[in-house]
Order: C-alpha cells, then structure tokens, then sequence
C-alpha cells in the first residue's frame, strides 16, 4: 500500500464573472497519484498549472471538489475538522514564502514548539532540548531559538520553516516550492538540506515546483502539470530523458544550458494558454502544441499508462506509440 494515495481529485473555484453570472474555474482535474514510504515526487508545471491546489487539498487545508486522498490507507477526504488536526500529525507543508507563513509576533522556537506541544510530542520540562535537537538538524543554533522571524535571513527562515513541518514527525510533507524564494547559493544549501533530513527519518516529499533543474536533484519520480491535469507521470529519468508529452519536451528543452556547444533547435509550445474557466474534456494544449492534429480536440485527453509506470496525457502518442507510426513532426 503506498503511504498517500490520490484518485479522482477535482477541485473547481466557483468565480463570479458579472451580474448573476458565474464560471468553474478548474484548478485540479482528474488528478491521480501515489507515494511510496520515503520517496520524492515532484510536482512540476508553470505557475497556476495547479500545484499548490493539489498540495493543499491532500493536507485537507483546502476542501476538494470530488476524488479521494487517502494516507496510510485511512481516508482524508470526509475526515471532521476535529480529526483533521491528528492528520496533521502525518502530513505537514513547508511554505514557498517562509517570512509569509512565520507569524511576526512569536519567536521562531514558540513557533516550533507548537506543534510539539500541539501533538504531545514532548512535555513542557523537555521542550528546550527537543527545540534544540530540531534546530540543530535542520543547520540553526540554540542561539537562533529566541529570534523573531524577522530576525533571520531567508535562508534561516526556511530552515525555521522545515523544522515546524519536522516536529510532529510526519511521515509525509508537501514542499511548495521551498527554494523559490531564496538566493540561488541558499537554495542550494537547502536542497540538501532535504536530501539528508529525507535519508535519516524516511521521510515521503511531495516536492512541488517550476524548476526542472531543482526536481533533477531531488526527485525519484516527476508529475508534470498543465492547466489542471497531470499530463505525464514517471520516473525522474524517463521524463527527463525520454518524456512522451510534447509539453513535458518543451519544458526540458527550456532548461538553459551551460555551453553553447550544448545548445538545440527547442521545442516551443506557442500561443497563449487556454484559460481555465470551463476548460474542453479534450487535450488543454490543442491551441499550443506543434504536433495537434484533429483527433486532439476531437477525443477527450485521458492519463494512460504507456509502459509500467509511465503514464501520459497525450491522445496522439496513444495511438500511434502502440502501432510504431509516433515520429512527432511539427
Ligand atoms: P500553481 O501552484 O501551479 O501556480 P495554483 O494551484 O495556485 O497553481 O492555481 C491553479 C489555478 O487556480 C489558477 O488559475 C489560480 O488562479 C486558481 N486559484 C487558486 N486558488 C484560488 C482561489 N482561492 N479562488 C479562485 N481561484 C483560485
Ligand atoms: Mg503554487
């Protein structure tokens, strides 16, 4: 059984758009997938692909539409508010702004300690050491402890940030685009950061962000996103390496690179995005993609498994993978 497990989520904004007008804005549709015990999945896509949505409906921080999470094999979805909170024991978030999700007006150890004290992790006599213990994994000394957020650089808040997701000891946390925010030495500094605190607890990471360079480092498996849907799912090295999405070609290809002799023809997708105020059961990227055909706004675009463990969104590599006769020309 994996540790979290997602099927069918769906979850839809309802927008006024004027005068007793209204529009679904489709945030997270039909989105599948499942984590196993200390594996990394990466959540990849532009911004408002629907990352964020997905992340925050499996910590049930918000409401989804329809489809299930369930963690551990016990359901999420349907769960009281009262039983949420033990949920939070199992699943925590780490924030993409830290300052933003740091209340200005604690120090950062009675930010920390409130999950602790929240869970019964520790009593009050063996709080200090266990703050220190916490602090100490993630890189900050006792002397960071008694700080106000503000006090602290980007890069310390964030390491705040990891310890308050750290202290109930989840099994599971969802990182939105914990780098995002930093200077790019700091992120670096991060990453790693993960990569071991990940190795010693056996943590599952659902690594959400925009950066294929970052999911490279850190990703067993990758989820690419688009306008709501999952358009391909696999592991770190047949999407990067071997993807079947021309979407997920066209962010590859966008990765810049060091030497120009490295440099390619790139595969762009053109055009603007469809919006995603009722979007068509059809491909999302008919307008954009350099390989549509008719067939792709004719069908609707469904995840289909192409070899195990590899599943992608695309109507066309569907049906002509299966027959020999995919050879994508613009
Ligand atoms: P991402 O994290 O990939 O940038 P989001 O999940 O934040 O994407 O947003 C997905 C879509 O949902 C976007 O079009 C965004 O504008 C919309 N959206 C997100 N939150 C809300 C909300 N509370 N109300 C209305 N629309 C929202
Ligand atoms: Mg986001």
């Amino acid at each position: 059984m994996p540790l979290l497990e997602v099927s069918g989520l769906r979850k839809v904004y309802r927008l006024k758009t004027g005068f007793r007008a209204r529009a679904e804005l489709v945030a997270a549709d039909d989105v599948e997938l499942s984590i196993e015990r200390g594996e990394t999945l990466a959540l990849v896509g532009e911004s408002g692909s629907g990352k964020t949505t997905v992340g925050r409906c499996v910590l049930r921080l918000e409401e989804p539409t329809l489809g299930d999470v369930a963690i551990d094999g016990h359901a999420v979805t349907g769960l009281r508010s009262r039983e949420v909170r033990g949920l939070r024991g199992e699943m925590q978030m780490v924030f993409q702004d830290p300052l933003d999700s740091l209340n200005p007006r604690h120090t950062v150890g009675e930010l920390v300690a409130e999950p602790l004290l929240l869970h019964g992790i520790v009593s009050k006599d063996d709080l200090r050491a266990e703050l220190e213990q916490l602090f100490a994994i993630v890189g900050l000394g006792p002397q960071h402890i008694d700080r106000y957020p503000h006090q602290l650089s980007g890069g310390q808040q964030q390491r705040v940030g990891i310890a308050r997701a750290l202290a109930p000891r989840p099994k599971l946390v969802v990182l939105d685009e914990p780098t995002s925010a930093l200077d790019v030495s700091v992120q670096a500094q991060i990453i790693n950061l993960l990569r071991d605190i990940q190795r010693e607890r056996d943590l599952a990471f659902l690594f959400i962000s925009h950066d294929l360079a970052v999911v490279n480092l850190l990703a067993d498996r990758v989820a690419v996103m688009y306008l709501g849907r999952i358009v391909e799912i696999a592991s770190r090295e047949v999407v990067l390496s071997r993807p079947a999405h021309p979407y997920t070609r066209a962010l590859i290809e966008a990765i810049p690179v060091d030497h120009p002799s490295q440099r390619r023809k790139r595969l762009t997708m053109r055009g603007e995005p469809m919006s995603p105020i009722d979007p068509p059961a059809h491909c999302h990227l008919v307008s954009r993609c350099p390989f549509a055909k008719p067939v792709c706004s004719e069908v609707p675009a469904e995840l289909i498994e192409v070899t195990p463990g590899h599943a992608t969104r695309c109507v066309r590599f569907q049906r002509e993978h299966d027959n020999g006769s995919w050879n994508p020309t613009p």
